[in-house]
This record gives structure tokens, sequence and C-alpha cells, in this order.
């Protein structure tokens, strides 16, 4: 590393990361982005439903161009119980035209965006881990890895949800485990025609589906599973301060949810291809009333812990590149004036509230709290169950109307009436 001053370092090279970099290089600025992966993305965990519009405005024609594995039109949210399932299943072909969410896998998505970035004229240094920033009276001048320094007129965070950079800047302290949710998952080869027909879809689209209940034996959570091309991204995110008081193992209860009898005939004859944790926030929505700057310095993506879980749905990458647009945008601004103070740089998180970021984080900042609820993960499930069976059983005894048939199921479930009624109304607040 020389002495060379670049307008701006990018620490990180996943979505946020690469992102940014790329945007700023388009713009004609001087751009390093630096990943500690021997390659950009060869750090991180197989991938997920990217919901990628934000990728169109950024590199028009993704779907087309990047390597993504399938359109997702279909979307199953269950409950399951130890005996018994109950799910809604959702198919809808506006969800293909135009594409409105993808299954990726990361590894080669980021190796695939590190190439646009290069081709945009910016200098990719992989197999590098950034130890440190390097601060010059309060200003952020460049970053230290092992006894090189690299210095920049701006840096941009987006080291991912542990940011240590973050940390080091004392703008995010160490995340405490309620804030955390731990993710174990796995990808299973099933080959291309088994998918096509377990999953009810043609040779491009893809299912998504989001399960809570036994999935995570009653932890604050849930479980997933995302169609690839020939392949599938299956597991469970757990709360990390529940999963700590429970004691159970966080891969016995991956394993619990991949052998539910209404999800081994899924996976069934599968190969496994990769295995992995990988911690990601729980409170996202909070984390847009951080700071997110000091002097020449900006902290985007899972640095700055913007991820969304909606209960249908688990967002980070779509406000990774959100994030990233937003500070992209204010690094520009920046580098034209010259201005790299507290104020110039706190153009981001304004950019940021204005951003469908910003918006989405407000909308959904009460669900954190409403997905503490553990009926969601007991009784909801047991309950609908127990209505569905009392439909369905022929037992030969006279038939129970549907009000009475609603009553036993509340009295067996252990639910009152007015749990759902306040649940229903907290729902509807946070949702
Ligand atoms: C189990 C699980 C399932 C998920 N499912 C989905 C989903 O379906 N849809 C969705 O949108 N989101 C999902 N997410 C969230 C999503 O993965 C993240 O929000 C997204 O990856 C954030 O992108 P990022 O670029 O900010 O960070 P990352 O993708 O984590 O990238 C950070 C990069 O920084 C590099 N790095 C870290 N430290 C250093 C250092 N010191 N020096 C140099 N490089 C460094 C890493 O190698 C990495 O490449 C899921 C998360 C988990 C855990």
């Amino acid at each position: 590393m020389d002495e060379e001053i670049f307008d701006v370092i990018v620490v990180g090279g996943g979505i946020a990361g690469a992102t940014c970099a790329y945007l700023l290089a388009q713009e004609g600025h001087s751009v390093v982005l630096i990943d500690r992966g021997s390659e950009p993305g060869s750090k991180n965990l197989s991938g997920g439903v990217f919901y990628c519009r934000v990728m169109e405005q950024i590199f028009p024609g993704f779907t087309e161009a990047a390597p993504i594995e399938r359109h997702i039109v279909r979307n199953t949210l269950g409950f399951l119980n130890q005996n018994s399932h109950v799910a809604i299943n959702y198919g809808d072909s506006r969800l293909g035209n135009p594409v409105n969410a993808v299954s990726v896998l990361r590894a080669p998505l980021d190796s695939w965006l590190a190439e646009q970035c290069e081709e945009a004229g910016v200098m990719v240094m992989p197999s590098i881990r950034v130890d440190s920033l390097i601060m010059e009276k309060d200003q952020c001048v460049g970053v230290r890895a092992g006894a090189e320094e690299l210095r920049a007129r701006i840096v941009v965070a987006a080291d991912g949800v542990n940011s240590f950079l973050a940390q080091g800047a004392r703008i995010r302290a160490k995340e405490p485990a309620q804030n955390l949710a731990l993710g174990v998952k796995s990808v299973i080869r099933l080959g291309e025609a088994s998918i096509n027909e377990r999953f009810h879809v043609s040779a491009k689209e893809g299912a998504a589906y989001a399960i809570v209940g036994d999935a995570t034996q009653g932890i604050p959570g849930g479980g997933f599973l995302y169609t690839n091309k020939d392949s599938v991204s299956i597991g469970v995110v757990l709360r990390l301060d529940a999963l700590a008081e429970n004691g159970l193992s966080s891969s016995d209860i991956h394993d619990h949810f991949l052998n539910h009898p209404a999800i081994r005939p899924l996976i069934a004859g599968g190969e496994l291809l990769e295995y992995g944790c990988h911690l990601t926030i729980e409170n996202g929505p909070h984390m847009m009333n951080h700071d997110l700057t000091r002097p020449g310095l900006m902290i985007i993506g899972d640095a700055a812990g913007f991820t969304l879980n909606t209960g249908f749905a688990i967002r980070g990458m779509d406000l990774a590149a959100g994030s990233a647009q937003a500070a992209a945008q204010a690094a520009h601004a920046a580098l034209l004036s010259g201005d790299y103070s507290r104020n110039a740089m706190d153009t981001y998180p304004a950019a940021l509230a204005a951003s469908f970021v910003g918006k989405d984080c407000a909308t959904y900042e009460k669900a954190p709290a409403f997905f503490e609820n553990p009926r969601l993960y007991s009784q909801y499930g047991q309950l609908l169950a127990e209505v569905f069976f009392g439909i369905y059983a022929m037992d030969g005894a006279p038939h129970r109307r549907i009000s009475t048939i609603v009553r036993d199921a509340l009295r067996l479930s252990g639910t009152k009436a007015t749990h759902i009624v306040r649940d229903a109304i907290a729902a509807l607040r946070s949702l």
C-alpha cells in the first residue's frame, strides 16, 4: 500500500459495500473496496430472498445479468406444531412481472458485484482484514490493516453485523443478546426437476417459506426455506437471549426443523452443500435512530444494523443496497464540495430517512416488540390446528358448530379471546 490518498475506501465487499463503491466509481471518484475474504462474498453465508427492485435502479437489467437463482412468485406462511401444521400459500404471477424478489446465493452474487465494481474502476482488494480506522483530531482519514495504512477522504464501513469499525468509532456499542438473532442455515441440493415438482413452480420461478412455532421449538424467531435453481436454502433464525435461556443447541433446533414431518419430505434425498451460522440484528428499525457518521466516516448496511423482520419476510439485502445509495449520494456531494465534516456526512442519514429504507424502518418500528409475544410461537399454531381438526375430523360423533369448535380450541390451546383481540390490535399497529 502506498501513500496515495483515495477519495473513498469502502470496507466490506457485501451488498452494501460493493453497491456503494460501484456508485461512487461511476461518478468518477477513486475508490478502493477492501474485503477480508479471498474474494468478496466468499465469507458470506449462502443467501436468501432479495427484494431486488432497488438493484434494478442501480444495475439496470440486474435480474437478467446477475447470477440470481429464481424469481420468487410463491410465498408460504406457516405454523408448525409437533404433529400438525397450518399454512397460507400465496402465489401471484404479478410478483414475477416485474420481478419483485429473487433467491440468491451470496458467493456468486457478491463476486458478480465485485466484477461490476472493477469494470466501473474500483480497485478491489480481497484477502485484507481491516483492523481499525485511522482517526486524526476526530476525523477519519483511512484504515489500518496489520502494519499497512491506507488513506482516503471518506471511509465507508460496510463490514457487516459485527462491525468492529462502527464499534471502534463509538457509533455502535457491542450489541446486547436481546437485539441479536442467530441464523443457522443449510443449502441442500435437490436437483432442478425435484424443486419444480415439490414446490409447484416452473423453471425460473421459486418459492419462499416463513414458518413459526415448532420450527424453533417455541423460541422467538422462525424457520425459512427458499428455493434456488437446483438447491434450497433452509434453516432457522433464533433470538439469542431466548436461546441462551432455553439451553437448547441451535444446531439441534435446526435439525429438528429439517426433520419435522411437514418439512422432511420437501428435502428428502437431498445432498448437503453448505452449513453455517451467522448473526443478524433483531431491532433493525431502531437502528435508524443511531448516529451513523463521524467526520469522514459513514456506516451502512448490516454494519449500521439495517435488517427488518416483518414476520412475512426477512429483509436486509435491499436495505443494504438502499443505505449504500444514500451514502454514495452524500459522499459524492462531500467530494465535490471538499467538505468532510460531520455536517457533510450527515446528509447521508437525511437521505436515508427520505428513502425506502428510512420509511420502511419507521413503518415497522414496533415490529420487534410485537415479535416478542410468546403466543405467536406456541398457542396460535395449536389453536388453528384445533379449529381445523374440529372441522375436518369425522369420527362418527355429532359434528359441532364452528363457534363451538373455536371455543373448544381456545380452551385446548390455552388462548383467551381477549388475547386474540389484543394481539390482533398489536399486529395492526406494528406490521
Ligand atoms: C440466517 C439469515 C438469513 C437471512 N435471510 C435474508 C433474506 O432472505 N433476505 C434478505 O434480504 N436478507 C437476509 N438476511 C440478512 C442479510 O444477509 C444481510 O442484511 C446482508 O447480507 C447485509 O449486507 P451487508 O453488505 O451490509 O453485509 P455482509 O453481507 O455481511 O457483508 C459484509 C462484508 O464485510 C466483510 N468484512 C467484515 N469485516 C471485515 C474487515 N474487518 N475487513 C475487511 N472486510 C470485512 C465480510 O467479508 C463481508 O463480505 C439474512 C441474514 C441471516 C443471518
